[in-house]
């Protein structure tokens, strides 16, 4: 199938790729010239684990090209996936100005019936506007499906090719038998729905992971006060399969390019209909007082931050990407300033800006020499070269004796063993 993924961003990029090598014919399509001279030259714009292999030889099999043009990638089409970015708008809705921009661009070059899937998290109601916007803009019938995408950053490409489901949402049967088509050789359930539903699940999903997240998080903070260790809680509740091991991992909380902006979308949907969504906003207060509580114990266990030195190992969401979008580590950045403290730091691939923390953050290749000299170090993403990292070297390089282990990724005897003080998560 000749099919038109506009967009080349995480999703875009992986969907398009994946789609090749599915055996389509793909032209993945952005407005950023940047980005797809790069692409063109081989060189992937983001860091996604196993992407470049799946792009390079899809390129060189000829199913799998790159363009700015939209006169070139949507004549011919027989489907078209959106996976334009949908930011927060300041008020918390949804900005839809790059899904509506996309929409007019396949208005003005559409020939033919073609399928046009919203693969964006976009708010209910998208698929009838885009229908509208494509309409207006080129009087060529077209039929729009939501298809909502449920892959992880880090783990992208084996997610897109061996999901959980696929869901369709879908108010025309050619629309649905077309998208099942492209989907023929993923073997999963596909779920074909209503439009709504489908663009209200992927919502559903991201808050109740969310909500996931601040429930053990909450759990933390009563195991802190009771000596319990919520490691064993987790792994206690997790092993129920009505509760499931996922999602139960204490720490910072939730951050990234999805969980905050559609937990945000969530929340304006319900205050806009005046349904009341109390977990969705407990869920999203506990977490930032996760990341505040880690903050005041840290200060608990310094005295002051006034002055300190605090080697921050750590700036992606999570570890495997390179994404700082609403990260944890950005926030722990902020409020450690806001109270005084030095911060520089290290991370394998992500880096900060100083608009984003509110000034310049020395940043250093290596984790050891961010942590020389420093009072006390914090692990905030769960990078697998942390969870190996050289405790009693790093020890010997520090000024002080403090190891916040903001993500739980040490076993405190062995932290406690090399004469470093463990300030972990929901743990004594
Ligand atoms: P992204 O910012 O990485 O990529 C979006 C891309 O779209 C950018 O390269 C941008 O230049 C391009 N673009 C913007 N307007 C365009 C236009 N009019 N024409 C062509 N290209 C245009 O975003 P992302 O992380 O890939 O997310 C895309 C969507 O998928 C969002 O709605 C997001 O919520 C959803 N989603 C993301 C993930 C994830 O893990 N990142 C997972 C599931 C769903």
């Amino acid at each position: 199938m000749r099919i038109t993924v506009i967009g080349t961003g995480y999703v875009g990029l992986v969907s398009g790729a994946c789609l090749a090598e599915l055996g389509h014919q793909v032209t993945g399509l952005d407005v950023s010239q940047e980005k797809i001279d790069l692409l063109n030259q081989g060189v992937m714009p983001i860091y996604e684990p196993g992407l470049e292999e799946v792009v390079r030889r899809n390129v060189q099999a000829g199913r799998l090209a790159f363009t700015t043009d939209y006169a070139t990638a949507v004549p011919g089409a027989e489907m078209i996936s959106i996976a334009v970015g949908t930011p927060s708008a300041d008020d918390g809705s949804v900005d839809l100005q790059y899904i509506d921009a996309a929409a007019d661009m396949i208005g003005r070059y559409v020939t033919e019936y073609v399928v046009v899937a919203d693969k964006s998290t976009v708010p209910v109601g998208t698929a009838e506007r885009v229908e509208g916007l494509v309409r207006a803009a080129s009087g060529v019938q077209v039929d729009v499906v939501s298809n909502p995408e449920f892959l992880r950053e880090g783990h992208a490409v084996f997610d897109f090719l061996k999901p959980a489901r696929i869901v369709i949402g879908s108010a025309a049967a050619r629309a649905t038998e077309r998208m099942l088509r492209a989907y023929d050789f993923v073997d999963c359930p596909k779920i074909v729905m209503d439009r709504r539903s489908a663009e209200l699940t992927k919502y559903a999903a991201n808050a109740f992971l969310a909500t996931k997240i601040s429930f053990i998080n909450e759990m933390a903070g009563l195991a802190e006060a009771v000596g319990a260790d919520v490691e064993n809680v987790a792994r206690g509740i997790g092993s129920d399969p009505r509760i499931g091991k996922e999602f139960l991992r204490a720490g910072l909380g939730w951050g990234g390019s999805c969980f905050p902006k559609d937990v945000r979308a969530i929340r304006f949907l319900g205050n806009q209909l005046g349904v009341p969504l109390p977990i969705v906003n407990a869920a999203f207060d506990m977490n930032r007082q996760a990341r505040l509580r880690l903050v005041d114990r840290l200060e608990c266990a310094l005295g002051t931050l006034q002055g300190k030195k605090i080697a921050l190992l750590g700036l992606a969401f999570k570890g495997n990407t390179d994404d700082t979008r609403e990260s944890a580590a950005l926030d722990l950045i902020r409020f450690l300033r806001e109270r005084g403290a030095l911060i520089r730091v290290h991370d394998p691939v992500a880096k900060v800006h100083a608009h984003e923390v509110g000034g310049e953050v020395p940043h250093y290749e290596d984790p050891y020499e961010t942590a020389r000299g420093a009072d006390a170090v914090v692990v905030a993403t769960e990078w697998e070269q942390f969870r190996t990292l050289d405790l009693k070297k790093l020890k010997e390089l520090v000024a002080g004796d403090l190891l916040v282990d903001a993500r739980n990724l040490y076993d405190t005897n062995r932290v406690q063993e090399h004469g470093w003080r463990h300030l972990s998560v929901g743990r004594q």
